[in-house]
């Protein structure tokens, strides 16, 4: 036999788990069965391993194993045919283990698996010699038959989908494993066939009920059979889900074309193409190296990614698993950093007023160091976080941080006020206002000593409970600034219905304002239209003198940006205020805008501090 069919054969016998032999029970019924049948004291369940027969269930036999060429038959490789000997004693066998162990008569008939491959045999024994009728020939034969088809049945529990009769994902994960050890480290291509989008299930089975969504499986799962070639096998993965595997050496783009094809002719077949969406994924894989429960996320991933393509196919693609990948690592470790906010810290910005060049107050910016992921930029979790529940957490601790802190300096006779960036998700949260004002109380201070920020964007589509919380806040005397203004809405006609007091123009436009003439356009003109409107406009990310010269020209109210100091721990940002007061830094032309006004951060004088 080949040495791949060999190992083809010693992958079912494990994939049957006789090997280590948990059907034993199974077996001892048919031997007593043959025993009575043949009227013989010994039979015996042989299952051919690589170097040995195992013998299961014996009767009247003490042998528990003997080597392959022991047995009678071409049993040095593996027969599928019927054996019988008459007389051991009288044929090669006669000094083998079999006659030392008293056996005179024996016949075998094959235990053959539906896909042609034998395991081991059914043998009777006897201590006398003795022929073979055709009826026994024909009764051991059925009674292996039997006894497969058992071993098969009690395999394929578990291993099939009830709703479809297709091999399910515990299958797929054996075929998986089965081939990596046959063929370790060649590339194959799975395909994942979702059948409609969360949102689809979702609302069919609110309108339809659970029933139409089997009818809607079975159906896909019927026409999926039809479709697949002889060398294809398809499982049923998860409720609505498929996977193809492709033949060996399949090339992606004939198979893309290839799936393409299968699933035009599944959405002008099926009833339920009105309402779901099929989309398919295919994902390349090494066998062996990607594990099975990997390789079907892979494909579910590029299923998720299809919805989104007008072919509604696409293949993994590493970089956007990657991307998934790691947020959801964000969000995990963020989860637990809110549980342990050891890993959480603030640090300070100043803002500067132009006007007479004192720092009136600072922007608490969120930091975090991760146990697991080292230190993770706001810029990056906060747009995730942002996105889930946690940020309700975030933000309430952020802002207790924050006016805790500036309670303490306050005391310590330090005047400052305080900025802090909250989520459009946070105005959903009703009681808001309500915990905000809680806290302002608790720790005394005036509510005109907090600005929110929320970035533009937030502002797209933003709906009447939003406004609401907002007119909510800002009757607290809380003010509210408009984050990277600028970057993130079209029409500008939302600014008049805003309670806001301050834009503060995104540093996109700052950074290049030496050189870029259009940016220096947008900066005065975004200055004169926030003036009109009655904001105090701030520069965000001034880096450089010229840049400060540059915003202080166009008649921004304020600067922010690392040319004074980047965000400082509180005890840094303490020194550098300190420093900045002694040095009594020269203060930047005052600019004269008619009718500017006097904003959250203007007009306080410093106290000298303690
Ligand atoms: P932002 O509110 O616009 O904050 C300004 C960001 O620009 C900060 O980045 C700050 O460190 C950085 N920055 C300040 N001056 C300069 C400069 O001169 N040059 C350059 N290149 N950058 C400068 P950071 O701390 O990484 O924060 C990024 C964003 O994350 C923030 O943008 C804000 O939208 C968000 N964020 C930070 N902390 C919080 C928070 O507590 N809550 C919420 N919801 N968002 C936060
Ligand atoms: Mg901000
Ligand atoms: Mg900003």
């Amino acid at each position: 036999m080949p040495a791949s069919e060999e190992e083809a054969r010693l992958d079912a016998l494990r994939r049957f788990d006789l090997l280590d032999g948990s059907f034993r029970d199974g077996f001892d019924r048919i031997t007593r069965t043959a025993c009575k049948l043949f009227d013989v004291p010994s039979a015996a369940v042989a299952i051919t391993g690589r170097e040995r027969h195992a013998l299961r269930s014996t009767i009247g036999l003490e042998l528990e194993s003997v080597p392959r060429r022991a047995l009678p038959g071409a049993w040095d490789g593996v027969t599928d045919r019927f054996v019988s000997v008459p007389d051991l004693l009288n044929s090669p066998y006669s000094k083998g283990e079999l006659a030392h162990a008293g056996i005179r008569f024996y016949a075998a008939a094959p235990l053959t698996t539906v896909d042609g491959m034998t395991l081991g045999a059914l043998c009777v024994m006897d201590r006398e010699a003795r022929a073979v009728s055709a009826e026994d020939v024909e009764a051991l034969t059925d009674l292996a038959a039997l006894l497969m088809e058992q071993i098969e049945l009690h395999h394929s529990h578990g291993h099939v989908d009830i709703s479809s009769g297709m091999p399910n994902r515990a299958q797929f994960i054996e075929d998986l494993e089965a081939l990596a050890q046959r063929h370790p480290d060649e590339r194959r291509l799975v395909a994942m066939i979702d059948l409609a989008s969360p949102e689809q299930l979702m609302t069919s089975v609110r309108v339809m009920g659970t029933g139409y969504l089997d009818a809607i499986v079975q159906e896909a799962a019927g026409r999926l059979q039809g479709m697949m070639g002889p060398r294809e096998k398809a499982y049923h993965v998860t409720g609505t889900q498929f996977a193809c595997l492709a033949p060996p050496n399949t090339g992606d783009a004939a198979y893309r074309d290839c799936v393409t094809a299968h699933l035009q002719a599944l959405r002008e077949s099926t009833t339920a193409r009105f309402v779901t969406t099929t989309t398919v994924g295919i994902a390349p894989f090494l066998l062996g190296r990607h594990k099975p429960l990997d390789v079907l996320r892979m494909a579910h991933n590029a299923a998720q990614d299809a919805r989104l393509t007008d072919s509604r196919v696409a293949i993994y693609a590493a970089e956007q698993d990657a991307m998934h990948q790691r947020r959801f690592a964000i969000l995990e470790a963020f989860g637990y950093a809110l549980e342990h906010p050891e890993e959480l810290s603030l640090a300070y910005q100043p803002r500067i007023d132009l006007g007479s060049g004192e720092c009136r107050g600072v922007e608490a910016m969120l930091r975090w160091r991760s146990a697991t992921l080292g230190s993770v930029s706001p810029a990056e979790f906060v747009p995730f976080v942002e996105q889930s529940a946690m940020i309700r957490s975030a933000t309430a601790l952020v802002l207790e941080m924050s006016l805790r802190q500036l309670a303490e300096w306050r005391a310590a006779g330090v005047a400052l006020e305080m900025a802090v960036n909250v989520s459009a998700m946070n105005l959903l949260e009703h009681d808001f206002a309500h915990r905000l004002a809680a806290l302002l109380a608790e720790t005394g201070l005036d509510p005109s000593l907090l600005e929110i920020e929320m970035t533009e964007s937030a502002f797209v589509g933003e709906t009447n409970l939003m406004l609401s919380m907002l007119r909510t806040i800002s009757a607290l005397g809380v003010r509210l600034a408009i984050d990277d203004f600028g970057t993130g809405y079209s029409g500008l006609s939302y600014l008049q219905r805003l309670p806001a007091q301050t834009a503060k123009i995104d540093q996109s436009f700052i950074r290049n304002l030496a050189t870029e003439a259009g940016n220096r356009a947008v900066v005065r003109a975004t200055v004169s239209l926030c003036h009109d409107l009655g904001y105090r406009v701030v520069a965000e990310g001034v880096e450089t003198k010229a840049a400060l010269d540059l915003v202080t020209a166009a008649g921004c109210d304020e600067a922010q940006g690392f040319l004074f100091a980047e965000p400082l721990p509180p005890q840094s940002f303490i020194a550098w205020f300190k420093n900045r007061e002694q040095a009594a830094p020269a203060t930047p032309q005052p600019h004269t805008i008619a009718g500017a006004p006097v904003g959250c951060f203007a007009g306080q004088a410093i106290a000298t501090g303690a």
